[in-house]
């Protein structure tokens, strides 16, 4: 850890302009809370939990879940923290959870597509976090979700999950935020749709890159066409963050352009509220942020 950045560790990260900007970490399981940390991450902006999933013979159970989730909750002492639903498929498989043979497997039973084929999954990780959210400031966030009707479903299911508990004898938060990653390009052209239904929108760049310039975030004979900078996914986040603000919500960004120093001064014009990146890039980008 460079000394000369150690000094934006306990740092707002406030704009020319006097905004804050929350700067939180991305993390994919609960050991990463501690790096976090170490580096002033102001929240969590994205919780990973496929990660809790994958390299091993069965999923976790629900108390399993619910320890992860309190556990995370707790250490980061009431600041926000984000936590993603399933995100499984694409290039992240589970032996355990068999989606078939896809022949685009970005564009198959991925994220939200594939928790509404196993509800079983699904519930246990929304009765799990519903649980957790008394121990701290629980937001949930579900992926790929690419229309109205699927941030309306998966709303009802977790009522229905809260229902459930609160019968079982369990409290939970009153205060738990929703939110989506904006990560289809159907989902950004919709924006001000969706932003009714949600408490916030985080901007997930590897993706919405991927599907809005149709390459393939893995394949390298094409990586020189992946350009975060391309105009029609400017124009994206743009209108995602303005949609967001229309409704009075409020709209990050967690994929890898979020950390890009470069492109910050702009996103910052666009009125981005949140970044979450990985925790080593969090003090430059406080010192970006508030020195230029
Ligand atoms: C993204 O798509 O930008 C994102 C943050 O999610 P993941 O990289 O896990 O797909
Ligand atoms: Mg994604």
């Amino acid at each position: 850890l460079k000394n000369e950045l150690l000094i934006y560790k306990d740092k707002e990260a406030i704009t020319r302009d006097g905004k804050r900007i929350e700067i939180a970490a991305n993390i994919s399981s609960k050991d990463e809370i501690e790096i976090a940390l170490k580096y002033g991450a102001d929240g969590i902006g994205l919780f990973r939990t496929e990660f809790l999933f994958m390299n091993r013979e069965t999923p976790p159970t629900e108390d399993e879940q619910f320890e992860t989730y309190k556990y995370v909750l707790e250490k980061m002492d009431n600041k926000p923290v984000v936590i993603r639903t399933l995100d499984i498929g694409g290039d992240k498989k589970i032996s355990y959870i068999d989606v078939g043979t896809e022949m685009n497997p970005f564009m198959g039973l991925r994220g939200i597509r594939l928790c509404f084929e196993r509800l079983d999954l699904f519930k246990s990780q929304l009765r799990a976090l519903l649980r957790a959210s008394l121990y701290g400031n629980l937001k949930i966030m579900f992926p790929m979700i690419s229309s109205q009707d699927e941030i309306i479903k998966a709303k009802k299911i977790l009522e229905e999950c809260k229902n459930e508990v609160v019968n079982q004898g369990y409290n939970i938060s009153n205060n738990i935020e929703i939110g989506i990653m904006i990560e289809i390009p159907s989902a950004a052209i919709i924006s001000d749709l969706l932003a009714k239904e949600v408490n916030f929108f985080s901007i997930g760049t590897n993706d919405l890159i991927q599907y809005t310039i149709a390459v393939d975030r893995m394949n390298e004979k094409v990586s020189n066409l992946y350009e975060p900078s391309h105009p029609a996914v400017l124009r994206l986040i743009k209108m995602v963050i303005d949609n967001a603000h229309r409704e009075g919500k409020w709209a990050g960004m967690c994929g890898e352009m979020a950390s890009d120093v470069n492109l910050i001064p702009l996103l910052i014009d666009y009125g981005i509220d949140e970044l979450s990146m990985s925790a080593p890039s969090i003090l430059t980008v406080k010192k970006v942020i508030l020195h230029g």
